[in-house]
């Protein structure tokens, strides 16, 4: 039979396995569903391609005109950081959750008497946030040093409270005053507190949604007056930022730097062309059949978008430049079996080479913005693109802060041997 004190955990459980959501209005009603596997897919790595889908389409709506007035790049940077920190905070904390949820056997009477000795309200308002780290680190890696005196539930519920309070002090941080009360009406009561840890998850899991949602929308819509306000609001997020190593520590798994996970957009003729880095998209369109989580990450950006979408895999004829002179296309490197495919992966070079094949009228021209900085080799081919004689393609990079990934010049010199041996063995059938 249910208990009642079961259920706040219920709704707790149901708000973890339930779909994330995003959004592109701020009116909108719903959002887009995203479910859990596919965020939590490591292949994929869907947050960060979600963070360059916001970020990039934040500052073309700015350099292309879409407000009367542009704003600094710079807040949009500012806020699309801190959404990339909010995002991983959210998947942090659902993914700590699930795991003390899965391990848990939580019952009422065995916990009653170990809260009866620990002072929460002690706990949260007096320990340094370093002294919790330390204690949720310990409690995870199961050194234990707790051994002698809690059981394992006592350590997951122990766990749990470290773990809420660590975000409490991060959420709350800059309003001392409703951190006050928070902690007063909500930790320091008179019975057993260990109870509310379940409804203190669902209100801070609920904070997260909520700014995550106005953050998005603010950016998707280019909205001014939100993304200064957003940027106020989250002076909280600078206290993330402090600790966030310190969180990214708590993973416990081998750091790995993050995999470049580009996404970027050109549009012509009302036609949004989007693309994400990789080879592996041939058999990729909008609301295509394929059964890939990659599919599914394409369909939910173009209904992110809205209105006409097309998404550019990899073309035969997207090209790798060893000189303005010089070029191989995709479709010789796999003629060639080499097994490079950094060289093909960009996404500036796939749109560039789905630009070359659109027919442009007399006085047309097109701008094709790329918001991260472009890699060696992509450099090579804008340069070629923009110094081309009747250019009616320009490539602009905006706000180049960071580099796309770092190929060492060791790098370049093996990916243009290998250019040049496939040149040399698998010429281009014709010439054009
Ligand atoms: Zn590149």
């Amino acid at each position: 039979m249910e208990r009642k004190e079961d259920k706040p955990i219920i709704k707790l459980k149901e708000k973890l396995d339930s779909p994330w959501i995003f959004y592109s209005h701020e009116n909108a009603e719903e959002g887009v569903k995203v479910d859990k596997e596919l965020i939590l897919d490591k292949e994929l790595d869907f947050i960060s391609i979600i963070v360059d889908f916001y970020t990039s389409e934040a500052l073309h709506k700015n350099a292309s005109g879409y407000l009367n007035e542009s704003i600094d790049n710079e807040i949009i940077r500012e806020v699309s950081d801190n959404y990339a920190k909010l995002s991983s905070l959210k998947l942090f904390y659902q993914n700590e959750l699930s795991d003390i949820l899965e391990n848990r056997e939580f019952l009422y009477n065995d916990v009653l008497d170990f809260w009866q000795f620990v002072d929460l309200f002690h706990f949260a308002k007096e320990f340094e946030l370093e002294v919790l780290f330390y204690g949720y680190r310990k409690l995870k890696v199961r050194e234990d040093i707790y051994e002698r005196y809690l059981s394992q539930n006592e350590k997951l519920i122990l766990k749990l409270a470290i773990l809420n309070i660590i975000f409490l002090r991060i959420l709350y941080r800059n309003t001392d005053r409703i951190n006050d009360i928070f902690f007063e009406e909500i930790i320091n009561l008179e019975d057993y507190p260990w109870k509310y840890l379940f409804e203190i998850s669902t209100g801070i899991l609920s904070k997260l949604d909520n700014d995550k949602r106005r953050t998005e929308s603010g950016l998707f819509c280019l909205n001014t007056v939100d993304l200064n306000r957003i940027g106020t609001v989250f002076a909280k997020y600078d206290m993330a930022s402090l600790y966030f190593d310190e969180i990214t520590k708590l993973k416990l798994e081998k750091f790995e730097k993050n995999k470049i996970n580009c996404y970027a957009s050109v549009r012509k003729n009302n036609i949004i062309y989007m693309t994400l880095n990789g080879v592996k998209d041939d058999s990729i369109k909008v609301n295509g059949v394929d059964r890939s989580n990659l599919q599914k990450v394409v369909d939910i950006l173009a209904q992110l978008l809205g209105g006409d979408v097309e998404y550019v895999s990899i073309s035969p004829d997207t090209r790798y430049y060893i000189n303005p002179d010089l070029y191989i296309n995709y479709s010789q490197y796999k003629n060639s079996n080499e097994n490079l495919n950094r060289m093909f992966t960009c996404c500036e070079r796939k749109l560039i080479a789905k630009m070359y094949t659109l027919k442009f009228g007399d006085d047309e021209k097109i701008e094709l913005l790329v918001t991260k900085y472009p890699c060696k080799i992509c450099l090579r081919t804008i340069d070629y693109v923009n110094n081309k004689e009747g250019a009616k393609l320009k490539i602009e990079i905006i706000d180049p802060l960071e580099m796309e990934f770092k190929l060492s010049e060791q790098d370049i010199i093996e990916m243009d041997k290998c250019a040049e041996k496939i040149d040399k063995n698998h010429p281009r059938e014709q010439e054009e």
